[in-house]
């Protein structure tokens, strides 16, 4: 039996490859790699040509070239799961306000800073509806008050 921790996709470094799971098997698993048993396994994937594996973590870097320290996979893994919440709430209000989206996405984009350090709004907008601080019920207000306010 095997423990699945989770399941979305992380760049490991700077390679091809993505993490897209780490777990651990109490009966231990073949090595894609090398003919070892693993009780710790960690789900590869390269993004170019698709292959999958489950390798050892030293068999990772044989594969990969990337040194991933088990705390280095961990987080990201954590910050791949919470960049893939993120992007359903976001989907989940691009549904619910197409043209809110459309404007905020735009102006994303054609933001210039007035002054070097001055933050981008829209940016900071879509970020907290993504994460969840701008609640679903203040997201119509939230928007009437940012087409009201924004610099067009
Ligand atoms: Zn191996």
């Amino acid at each position: 039996m095997s423990t699945q921790l989770s399941t979305p996709a992380a760049q490991i470094g700077t390679t091809d490859w993505n993490l897209t799971g780490i777990r651990t098997s109490r009966a231990g698993e073949r090595c894609g790699h090398c003919p070892r048993t693993l009780k710790n396994l960690y789900d590869v994937e390269n993004r170019v040509t698709g292959q999958k594996m489950t390798v050892g973590r030293g068999c990772c870097k044989k594969v990969t070239g990337w040194t991933l320290a088990a705390a280095e996979a961990a987080r990201i893994l954590r910050a791949a799961a919470i960049e893939a919440r993120q992007a359903a709430v976001w989907a989940e209000f691009a549904a619910e306000h197409p043209k809110d989206a459309a404007l905020l996405e735009a102006d994303i984009a054609a933001w210039r800073p007035a002054w070097p350090s001055q933050a981008n709004r829209p940016a900071h907008i879509k970020n907290n509806i993504s994460r969840g601080a701008t609640p679903r019920s203040w997201w119509a207000g939230c928007m009437r008050e940012y087409r009201r306010t924004r610099c067009a």
